[in-house]
């Protein structure tokens, strides 16, 4: 057994495993936990400091979650799959789920109407009929290795994924979305990357939530990627209670800069069932990205995206900066200070 498969083993699945170590009454968290279940590695248990903050809210269970009245599936993930476990909604590009484990379960996962249970991803043995929709699509460009959770898949299942992948020609990148560098940062072996760096180009789209995940050894897992020529982005879930303020967003987007990573996407919260006591409001996402503009390093700004219903595409939002009047616009800066900016005149080229 790897150390990172002994670490999985060692994480606490049961509320009953939390009382020993904090004071909270356990008992009403048994029937979520029923409906949805709980994983805890010894890595992700060690960063909570106290009952309630940060990273206790993102994985420990809340009878809240049995109350909410949201869609299990509102972005349509099922209609959108022509084979199971493939979702094709854009022309160009499939998210393919190839595990339904995670290392720990996000209490605001927006698949959490299968993680941890089978029926989420392909098995193995579908990975022909997946591989050949791919083959069969040559539309298809991009791949997206996501779940659950990719990196718990051994190694040798990976370098048969992503092998396969590679013998379709028409398919120019893939892409792996992956939480284990904040949540089993000892997933990321030197074995791995050395996998990993024969399926180039190959990005890494990392989910890092709130400051306090980046540590020492989530910083040199993030190195061994990097070092293995592995592109390194970072897509954050706005969070009510977790990162829904401007200066925790601009401190988690300074570190991850830090560690190599650039953020790509702040999403804006699902209307997934059992995740409601997470949303914050859009002039959230909007008051923090107004945060980040001009008052730090341009590359520290994600996209602001909001996934629309029914899965018809992501689309980004912005603070109002621009006002136009006839041929004019009035640009507003980081300070507030509107600008005028006069634009030519001419048409668009179209081709
Ligand atoms: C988010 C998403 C993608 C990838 O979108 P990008 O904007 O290219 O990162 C692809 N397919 C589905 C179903 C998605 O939800
Ligand atoms: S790691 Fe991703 S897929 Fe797994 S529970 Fe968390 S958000 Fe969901």
């Amino acid at each position: 057994m790897e150390k990172w498969q002994k670490s999985l083993a060692d994480s606490i699945d049961s509320p009953v495993q939390l009382a020993g170590r904090f004071n909270l009454d356990v008992e009403p968290l048994r029937s979520v936990v029923a409906r949805y279940p709980m994983r805890i590695t010894p890595h992700y248990l060690s960063l909570i400091e106290e009952v309630g903050d940060p990273i206790w809210q993102q994985c420990v269970p809340d009878p809240r979650e049995l109350t909410d009245t949201q869609q299990a599936d509102p972005l349509n993930e099922q209609g959108l799959s022509p084979v199971p476990g493939l979702i094709h909604r854009y022309p160009d590009r499939v998210v393919w789920l190839v595990s339904s484990q995670c290392a720990v379960y996000c209490r605001f996962c927006m698949r959490k109407r299968g993680v941890g249970c089978g029926c989420l991803h392909s098995a193995r043995g579908d990975h022909a009929a997946v591989l050949a929709y791919i083959a069969d699509n040559p539309q298809i460009r991009d791949v997206i290795l996501s779940g659950g959770e990719p990196l718990l898949l051994d190694d040798e299942v990976l370098d048969e994924i992503l092998t396969g992948l590679r013998k379709i020609h028409h398919v120019d990148i893939i892409r792996i979305g992956t939480r284990v560098p904040a949540t089993l940062p000892e997933r990321i072996t030197h074995r791995l990357c050395r996998i990993l760096r024969q399926h180039h180009p190959l990005y890494v789209n990392l989910h890092f939530n709130h400051p306090r995940e980046i540590t020492p050894v989530s910083s040199r897992a993030c190195a061994l990627l990097a070092d293995a020529g592995i592109p390194l982005g970072n897509q954050t879930v706005l969070l009510s209670g977790v990162n829904d303020d401007p200066e925790v967003m601009k401190t988690l987007m300074q570190r991850l800069l830090a560690i190599r990573v650039r953020p790509y996407y702040i999403h804006q919260m699902d209307l997934v069932q059992g995740t409601g006591h997470f949303r914050t409001p859009v002039a959230q996402g909007i008051a923090i990205m107004e945060g980040l503009r001009g008052h730090t390093s341009g590359m520290a700004n994600p996209y602001y995206v909001i996934d629309l219903p029914g899965g018809k595409g992501k689309v980004p939002l912005l603070p109002d900066y621009v006002k136009r009047r006839g041929g004019k616009f009035f640009l507003r800066n980081f300070r507030g200070k509107t600008i005028e900016y006069r634009d030519i005149e001419k048409g668009l080229s179209t081709p």
